[in-house]
């Protein structure tokens, strides 16, 4: 009688993990890692898939075979205990080389992935490296600036909290968090909702900020009633001034911030 597969539980991750790392400091060879996984009762092929997904993480390179979410999750971070941001940052590689290779396969499996998506901002939202986020914002607003401001205002109005992370343009993958930006900052005119002011860069385009009313560390979510489109000062104020918030719905939001009182429009049009 064949023995039933063996789930990769929990409490079994600290081991693959252990083994895996051994192997990938060259202590001793892929065989033996997966020797002593299998002695814990894993699965040969299962102990295998995992000790190679990892240690191309550990490299930075896309792997193809799955390893469960709360792996994933368990293994991203003991890459940033143990070895620090940097190599948290080729593991985040690794990872959104996984999900695009998965993406690019079919449509189907492009919610089903959403979990892992999330444990990939999740983790890039902590490396302090911001790089990724400013490429994929200009990338973005280059995209948007081509869009109908129909479709625009359309997509913002039906964007909905439970929506993907991410969003699929042109066979690219970005966060959906991101194009809701670009998508304010082009219906706004690329201009401050408290100064009017815009900032000219050198090729033309325009730079301005996306600032969230209800903070994202309290919870505020992506949706365009909690997006303000503000100049970096404005941003630094709202952010540490002394805000009063006077009134708030869909469409408006008035405060007053440092003794000035502001009434923004928030409608989409
Ligand atoms: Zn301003």
């Amino acid at each position: 009688m064949q023995q039933e597969k063996k789930k990769v539980t929990e409490n079994l991750f600290p081991y693959i993990f252990n083994e895996t790392v051994a192997f990938y400091q060259k202590r001793y060879v892929k065989n033996v890692a997966k020797k002593n996984l299998v002695k814990l009762g894993i699965n040969e092929n299962t102990a295998s898939r995992y000790i190679g997904s990892l240690d191309d993480m550990l490299h930075g390179e896309g792997y193809k075979s799955t390893m469960n979410l709360s792996a994933t999750d368990y293994f991203l971070q003991k890459i940033s205990d143990k070895f620090g941001e940097e190599k948290l940052q080729k593991a985040l590689s690794a990872l959104k080389q996984h999900l695009e290779y998965y993406t690019s396969l079919k449509d189907r499996t492009k919610n089903s992935k959403n979990g892992l998506w999330e444990i990939y901002y999740k983790y890039r939202n902590v490396t302090k490296i911001e790089d990724e986020d400013d490429l994929e914002q200009n990338c973005l607003d280059k995209i948007v600036i081509k869009e109908d401001i129909k479709a625009i205002v359309d997509d913002l109005m039906n964007l909905k909290v439970s929506d993907p992370v991410s969003v699929v343009i042109n066979k690219k993958v970005f966060k959906r968090d991101n194009k809701t930006i670009s998508q304010l900052k082009y219906l706004r005119g690329y201009c401050c909702q408290m100064c009017g002011i815009q900032i000219l860069k050198a090729d033309g385009s325009f730079y301005i900020e996306g600032a969230h009313i209800d903070p994202k560390k309290d919870w505020g979510n992506e949706l365009p009633n909690n997006i303000l489109i503000l100049c970096p000062n404005h941003h630094k104020e709202f952010d540490y001034g002394n805000l009063e918030r006077i009134s708030r719905d869909d469409e408006h939001f008035k405060f007053k911030l440092n003794g000035e009182i502001y009434d923004i429009s928030l409608k989409l049009e």
